[in-house]
């Protein structure tokens, strides 16, 4: 769980501690990592199992608006996960590519054979291999850009699966579903934990008795506005 537990103040990563391990009043707690190491220590406070049942209060208060969350889920993946664009530029960054290399062994060729005189076949000659260099470099960008954006989808459609069929009853903290949909967690200063789900959406829950905040509205004047 501390993976996710995100500092706040400083950003850093939460780390799990045990109090009383040798008593019964044994049990882990989660605060920041670098809490007592600066000069400045972090003013956001420890949590407790707590946040697994807040987890649970956060996610099922999503469940309220699910169509739309959904919707909103379909929407963003249009959006941010196509590779259409990067393929077209692939498809021209090969074909460049192949055109550098082509004209690489041609010059090679015309060396060989002494056609040209040697100060201006080593210029052209570094002109083209530094053409197919940066061609090569692009398109390793660009299939680093796509598995980006492929492994984005696959992610969104997993969420997505799981708000489509996920029980609004749900009472047992499951690690699998934490781990599926949620980014990370931030632990405010107040006590206040900000879920960041994988979708974009945010949900802050303060205390349990409390109606979750979300920013779910405000997803929705956003997909109007680019819509
Ligand atoms: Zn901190």
């Amino acid at each position: 769980m501390s993976a996710r537990l995100v500092c706040g103040q400083c950003g850093g990563f939460y780390g799990s501690k045990v109090w009383g391990s040798n008593t019964k009043y044994r049990r882990t707690i989660w605060q920041c990592n670098d809490k007592f190491k600066g000069e400045v220590r972090c003013a956001t406070p420890h949590v407790t199992e707590e946040v697994k049942e807040k987890f649970l209060r956060a996610f099922t208060s999503l469940l309220e608006y699910r169509e739309k969350l959904v919707e909103n889920c379909r929407l963003a993946q249009k959006t941010l996960c196509h590779v259409k664009d990067i393929e077209e530029e692939l498809e021209e960054l090969q074909q460049e590519k192949e055109m550098a290399a082509k004209l690489v062994r041609q010059a090679i060729e015309e060396n060989a054979h002494r056609v040209v005189d040697p100060e201006t076949w080593q210029e052209s000659y570094k002109g083209y291999l530094d053409r197919y260099q940066q061609a090569v470099e692009g398109i390793d960008q660009l299939e680093r850009q796509k598995k980006g954006r492929k492994d984005k989808n696959r992610e969104m459609e997993r969420f997505i699966k799981h708000i489509e069929k996920a029980d609004e009853t749900l009472t047992d903290f499951e690690e699998g579903l934490w781990v599926l949909i949620i980014e990370r967690v931030t632990v405010l200063i107040d006590g206040r934990l900000m879920f960041h789900f994988k979708d974009g959406t945010e949900v802050q829950v303060h205390h349990l008795e409390e109606t979750p905040f979300h920013s779910i509205q405000q997803k929705e004047q956003v997909t109007m506005q680019t819509g």
